[in-house]
């Protein structure tokens, strides 16, 4: 399947009734029953399911999805963390490029700056976190900065999820779910998500998130996997050269809430509409960049050349020593792109590497920062009946 059917297949399951969603996705994902999930065949790669710890007498697994070219992802169902992702440099050689820790103790008792994981309900700040549904007020954590992020105080990043192996026609993955009850972290109703990771066999990892609510709530999925294509954790990301699709980021406050300015990007060290180096610009002087302490600023995705106005890439990045490039691709109209610049190398992490400031970088779709509180940026609210649904692709190749 390649990125146009998953184009046209994300466009039409939009915004379905349950069922006939529900269907649609089965066929999407190329696998229909429950035999077949276990069913966990080479041909297709293999996933392995092993135990990596437990939390309050229950065990949290790790499982070991591998593609028939031999790109390899470690993913546990605590917080659907990401822990390890390798894969072959322009010479073969497989390498991790994900940041991350070596065992489940450290994710839980190291603070992790949300390294790998699923972040929910709301990825990204809600000012003051505070918002408003239908005249109900609602308080969530102010756990950054006077601000919320990232979901409070115990995200969807620090929960357990129920996790079920999966095979495609081409490909491996699991599917995580995960039931937020209704005043979770202050949220409003009851919400049921479902997050599969796809490795395909097109060395992509395709990210599916569903979610339904019992009341109107919000909703901002995203995912927060830190990459560093060098394979090298002992090297920075400045030599990594991205390109973005946009044309338009929206600049924050001092407390990195968007002002409700859409600002161009064109003469600023933020167009990256054609490739540059992170590095290039990174210390201009510019407001926004001192702000940020660098790049924290999320991007609108240009869609208009795109007529299904679903799937978009949104981004590519590429190492030019490993030959790494990853493209990325979503339903989702934003992109944080965020430069590692609060690793102050006070974390060690996997195999003992201190990752220092801007060591692994997180290009974030999601919808805007802010949202609920800002009335000319697209609505997060979810109600009862309606299906939340995106998709992301992270596409690895080598040139
Ligand atoms: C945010 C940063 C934040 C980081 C935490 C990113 O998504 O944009 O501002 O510090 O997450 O790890």
């Amino acid at each position: 399947m390649d990125i146009l059917d998953l184009q046209i297949i994300a466009g039409i399951t939009r915004k379905l009734s349950w069922f006939f969603h529900t269907t649609l996705v089965v066929i999407f994902m190329g696998c229909s029953t429950e035999s077949q999930i276990n069913d966990v065949s080479k041909t297709n790669g293999s996933v392995e399911k092993m135990i990596f710890g437990s939390i309050e007498n229950e065990n949290i697994y790790l499982f070991v999805l591998t593609n028939t070219s031999g790109i390899e992802m470690k993913v546990t169902n605590y917080g659907g963390i990401i822990t390890s992702f390798k894969t072959p440099d322009k010479n073969g050689i497989l390498e991790d490029i994900v940041l991350g820790y070596d065992s489940l103790e450290h994710y839980i008792a190291n603070n992790s700056p949300y390294f790998g994981a699923i972040i929910g309900r709301y990825g990204n700040r809600i000012s003051k976190g505070k918002f408003t549904i239908n005249e109900n007020e609602y308080q969530l954590a102010a756990n950054n900065n006077g601000n919320h992020l990232h979901g409070g105080l115990k995200g969807f990043d620090k929960v357990v999820w129920t996790a079920n192996e999966q095979t495609f026609n081409d490909g491996v993955g699991i599917k995580l779910i995960y039931l937020s009850r209704d005043g979770e972290e202050g949220y409003p109703g009851n919400l049921n998500v479902e997050v599969t990771y796809k490795l395909g066999n097109d060395n992509s990892l395709m990210i599916f998130y569903t979610a339904t609510t019992e009341k109107p709530t919000i909703i901002n999925l995203t995912q927060h996997t830190y990459f560093n294509l060098s394979g090298d954790f002992k090297e920075d990301i400045l030599n990594h050269k991205l390109t973005l699709n946009s044309g338009i980021y929206l600049p924050v406050d001092e407390t990195l809430i968007p002002t409700g300015e859409l600002r161009s990007v064109t003469n600023t060290a933020f167009d990256f509409t054609a490739p540059h180096l992170v590095g290039e610009r990174i210390n201009d002087d510019d407001d926004q960049i001192t702000i940020g302490l660098g790049y924290d600023h999320c991007w609108i995705i240009d869609k208009s050349d795109d007529i299904t106005q679903e799937l978009t890439q949104a981004a590519t990045l590429y190492h030019e020593a490993s030959g790494r490039v990853m493209d990325v691709y979503t339903s989702e109209p934003a992109l944080q792109f965020y430069s590692g610049n609060f690793l102050d190398g006070t974390i060690t992490g996997k195999q003992g590497v201190t990752y220092s400031q801007r060591f692994g970088l997180c290009l974030e779709t999601q919808h805007y920062p802010d949202s609920p509180n800002q009335a000319g940026f697209p609505s997060t609210l979810l109600a009862p009946g309606e299906v939340y649904e995106t998709t992301t692709i992270y596409k690895f190749s080598t040139e």
